[in-house]
């Protein structure tokens, strides 16, 4: 799989009814987590580069950068397939987390509910033929409270958000089996486990992606 091309479509307001989001025929998958918690860290990984960004100051409106990545190969063979990665205002500090959940759930109406409940594809539980939401957790705080809030937040809106652990480099062998553990039970299913430190993860996140983007059954 080769990254041929990323590209920032646009930094859009997320809240309200001219919200700015991108809504065309192209697979979105939207990343969303507590500030801190490496998702532009695991964006870079991602897309193998350092993606530009629109820092928000605090007190103004929140940006969701949306940036549309050209892709050749990977799950479903060769060709060429494009997608959008949506990285989503980060909740936690500042904001009360009502307010960012809220917030997240506009953005995950706008995108997957649009009148009609999603259909999940089967074998990827999380996902529509439109995308998944990725909500990232730091796999050495599993069950924040502030988390679980975004997940059932995410999940009453649309679908279920795929939870992935971040940072698991920074676990021991014995904690990364406690903490994954107890990631699964706090949301039902296993997360994915990346570090960006390390490259772990990125191709089975990809996977998943290619697999929703190009409507390959796993
Ligand atoms: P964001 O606020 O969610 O975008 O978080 P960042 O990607 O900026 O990461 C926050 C901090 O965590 C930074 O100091 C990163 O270097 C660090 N970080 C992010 N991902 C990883 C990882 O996979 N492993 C380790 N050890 N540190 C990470």
């Amino acid at each position: 799989m080769k990254i041929l091309d990323v590209e920032l479509v646009t930094s859009a307001s997320v809240a309200g009814p001219r919200d700015g989001l991108v809504r065309d025929d192209i697979p979105q998958f939207a990343f969303a987590g507590r500030s801190n918690v490496g998702k532009s860290s695991l964006l870079n990984a991602l897309t193998r580069r350092k993606m530009a960004r629109t820092s928000a100051a605090a007190g103004k409106t929140r940006q969701a950068n949306i940036y549309r990545v050209s892709v050749e190969g990977g799950a479903g063979g060769p060709g060429t397939w494009a997608t959008y990665l949506v990285d989503l205002p980060g909740y936690g500090y500042a904001r009360g987390g009502d307010e960012s959940a809220r917030e997240l759930s506009a953005v995950v109406d706008a995108y997957f509910a649009a009148g009609q409940r999603p259909r999940p594809v089967p074998g990827t539980a999380a996902a529509t033929r439109r995308g998944a939401i990725f909500l990232l957790v730091d796999s050495r705080h599993p069950g924040l409270p502030s988390d679980v809030e975004a997940f059932n937040w995410i999940a009453a809106t649309a679908l279920p958000p795929i939870v992935v652990a971040t940072k698991v480099d920074k676990l021991s062998r014995s904690e990364r089996a406690r903490h994954l553990r107890e990631i699964e039970r706090t949301y039902g299913r296993a997360p994915v486990a990346v570090s960006s430190a390390r490259g772990e993860g990125i191709d089975e996140l990809w996977r998943m992606m290619a697999a929703v983007a190009r409507g390959v059954e796993r």
